[in-house]
């Protein structure tokens, strides 16, 4: 039997770069394509495409055969410092919406008919995430629609356009809704690094019986799933003949001073929490709900969020390291 031929889109990102790894150990030949290199290592794909895929024709030259699995993960997105200023919104609409227009429509033309969308919690309505306590994230609850940020819009956006290319054209869609994904090998710091990886890098940075910020006054809570579990939900999304929309999160809601806390306990340092207050911290709570797919695909992530965190603290501490002493070496060099 001939190899499976996969496409992913965004394989320089976090979750493309570990998708990938993925797939070729179980055998695929796998062609990534990003508008980047992956950051952190060579990527494991058997091609690497450089390319824009808001480009059509860099599109038509990255989808010239029919695939038998394409994952569109490829997105203009960030932390909360990224996507909740508005500064970046038309960028953030503009150019994953472009994206996922193109890589569908050339999809039915190649006949790659099997599609994983990337989608997220960032679709689930404000006015369900208001009680720190007890927020609403089922899967039926996404409408009416409300999502707090325009990068919600366009995954919502997006989803309907990958459901209505499924309900006229046969594409055999798979739609996930990650909540907050995380674990080694993703962005930690300039600006796009989400809340744990931020924490991680705040907390190796901090000398011992120092302090680190955590925005907003902490008791906004969250759920937060190690990347490990992330891929295996996708790769049972994508065996089943389902579509989804299904959540692939963790239902261990925390708060951010405990994730915080939490990561402090692992470093082993002695270090105070300060609390700040800053413009825009996104919904009050917020956790994956997992009956559904617990029902449709038999399964749901289970390992603890300490699990994840220890390996992340790890390698971000590791980064931390190698950037402070790079530093050192150059304020020595003068
Ligand atoms: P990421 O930013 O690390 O990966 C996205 C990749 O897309 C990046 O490498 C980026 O360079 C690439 N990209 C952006 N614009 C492009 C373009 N025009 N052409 C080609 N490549 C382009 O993010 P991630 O955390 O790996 O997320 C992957 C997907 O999962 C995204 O669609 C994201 O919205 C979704 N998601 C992630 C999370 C999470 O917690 N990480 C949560 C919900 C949804």
């Amino acid at each position: 039997m001939s190899r499976k031929k996969v496409l992913v889109c965004g394989a320089g990102g976090f979750i493309g770069g570990h998708l990938v790894k993925r797939l070729k150990e179980e055998g695929a030949w796998v062609r990534g394509v990003d508008i980047k290199e992956h950051e952190f290592s060579r990527s494991a794909a058997d091609e690497f495409v450089i390319g824009d895929l808001t480009e059509q024709v860099i599109v038509r030259d990255v989808m010239d055969m029919p695939f038998d699995e394409v994952y569109q993960l490829a997105a203009d997105m960030g932390g909360a410092g990224y996507i909740f200023t508005g500064e970046n919104d038309a960028n953030v609409m503009h150019n994953s919406a472009t994206i996922n227009l193109n890589v569908l429509q050339q999809a039915l033309k190649t006949g790659s008919n099997k599609i994983f969308y990337s989608s997220s919690a960032c679709i689930y309505p404000a006015y369900n995430q208001t009680d720190p306590d007890n927020p609403k994230c089922s899967e039926d609850s996404a409408y009416p629609a409300e999502p707090d940020s325009d990068y919600g819009w366009e995954k919502l956006f997006s989803e309907r356009l990958y459901l209505a290319f499924g309900r006229n054209h046969g594409l055999d869609v798979k739609i996930a809704r990650f909540h907050n994904i995380f674990g080694p090998e993703g962005t930690w710091t300039g600006g796009k690094e989400k809340a744990p990886a931020a924490i991680c890098r705040k907390v190796a940075e901090a000398p011992d019986g120092g302090h680190i910020e955590v925005w907003g006054d902490g008791k906004q809570t969250r759920s937060f799933l190690y990347i490990d579990e992330c891929l295996e939900g996708v790769s049972r999304l994508m065996r089943s003949d389902l579509s989804g929309p299904f959540n692939i999160g963790s239902e261990e809601m925390v708060t951010l001073n405990q994730l915080a806390r939490m990561a402090i306990d692992i470093s082993g340092k002695k270090i105070d929490i300060k609390n700040i207050s800053v413009p825009h911290t996104g919904v009050r709570g917020r956790n994956s709900d997992n009956k559904l797919i617990a029902e449709k695909l038999h399964w749901q992530p289970s390992r603890s969020l300490k699990e994840g965190l220890v390996k992340t603290y790890s390698w971000i501490a590791d980064q931390v390291k190698v950037k402070m002493d790079r530093n050192k070496e150059e304020v020595l060099a003068g």
